[in-house]
């Protein structure tokens, strides 16, 4: 093994999240030395369990609305709640953690000069009127709507990423993720592929809002974390913004019917109002990471799936 002064050092912000804890995996994969900080908020010490104890993980519990003093290479900044259940839980401190997370990262970034990624997301461009959604879209953001927190944070975060780069010549990277999936998502967090599924193997209602016709393109875990490395290591004067996720549209109701195929499941369809700011539609135009990163989704909807209704049964059967 390599003297620990000569590996790479990577900070990761939310590593005990769904996505953050299989970005650590594959970063002390790779034989980084890997800093993972999060205050547990919506991560759990069970999604990187395995990871402790290597010499080359660290997990530092620490909220990052407060400034951060470590010594690293690179950033890859996930901290936020990610589903609409948890970040209106305390929207407050959504915005807190988008805003004063961003800085304090940035600001760190500026002072160890270090190069900087922002998992920015499809949620920027709001309820969009342009289908389907390029990187020089927009948006069409409601700003004292429910979704409002998580969604002006992360423009507002994304804001402070291009100013940092102009007035500081900041190495920054913009990515905007849409609807990701996979093992270790959160049972309870609410978001539709793991309410879906808990429910079909639970043989409870499938909770459908509104009438099932808005539309999303999910994304598997693995791919999002290809592009996510990829991005970080294009060369200094690539900044994106560059859209990543999986270009398959689907309805919510085509997913309902799909999970209850995979899982084998009697659950009935119950329909539940639609909540407010709810987009009807999403689905990303990925030229732009394609071209930049070389890169594009390979998991299909049906693979990944049935990997997640497999985690989901391991894991709610203990
Ligand atoms: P997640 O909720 O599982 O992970 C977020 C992590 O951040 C958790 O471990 C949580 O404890 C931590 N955290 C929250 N507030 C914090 C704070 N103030 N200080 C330190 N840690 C904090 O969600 P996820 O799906 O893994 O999302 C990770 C990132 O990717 C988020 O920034 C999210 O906005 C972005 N994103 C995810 C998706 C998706 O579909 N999963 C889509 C778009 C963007
Ligand atoms: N949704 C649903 N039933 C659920 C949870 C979500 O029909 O039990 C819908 C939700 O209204 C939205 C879509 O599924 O239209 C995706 O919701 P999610 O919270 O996963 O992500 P986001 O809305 O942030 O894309």
């Amino acid at each position: 093994m390599k003297p620990m002064h000569t590996m790479e050092r990577i900070l990761v912000t939310g590593g005990a999240g769904f996505l953050g804890s299989h970005l650590c995996d594959r970063l002390v994969a790779s034989g980084a030395d890997v800093l993972c900080v999060d205050n547990l908020f919506t991560g759990s010490k069970a999604n990187i369990a395995h990871l402790i104890g290597k010499p080359t993980f660290e997990l530092m519990r620490h909220d990052v609305t407060f400034p951060l003093y470590v010594e690293v290479d690179k950033i890859y900044n996930l901290a936020c709640p990610a589903s609409p259940v948890h970040y209106q839980h305390d929207p407050v401190q959504t915005t807190k953690t988008s805003v004063h997370g961003a800085i304090n990262m940035l600001g760190l970034a500026k002072r160890v000069k270090a190069r900087i990624l922002q998992a920015s997301t499809s949620e920027v461009y709001g309820d969009p009127e342009v289908h389907p959604q390029p990187e020089d879209y927009l948006g069409r953001v409601n700003p004292i709507g429910i979704r409002s927190c998580y969604d002006e944070g992360k423009r507002c975060a994304e804001t402070l990423f291009f100013d940092y780069w102009r007035q500081h010549e900041l190495r920054i990277k913009v990515i905007r993720i849409f609807n990701t999936y996979g093992p270790r998502m959160h049972p309870n967090d609410g978001r539709v592929v793991s309410n879906f599924i808990v429910q079909a193997l639970q043989g409870k209602d499938i909770t459908l809002y509104g009438d099932g016709q808005q539309t999303r393109s999910f994304c598997y875990v693995d791919d999002l974390i290809d592009a996510m490395v990829a991005m970080m290591e294009t060369r200094d004067h690539i900044t994106g913004p560059f859209n990543v996720g999986n270009p398959f549209e689907f309805t919510m109701l085509e997913l309902a019917e799909l999970t209850l195929k995979l899982t084998g499941s009697k659950s009935r369809l119950t329909f539940l109002p639609l909540p407010q700011d709810d987009p009807r539609r999403r689905k990303p135009d990925i030229g732009a990471a394609r071209e930049m990163l070389g890169w594009k989704p390979k998991v299909g909807l049906e693979d990944g799936l049935r990997e997640t209704v497999n985690y989901f049964k391991r894991t709610l059967l203990v």
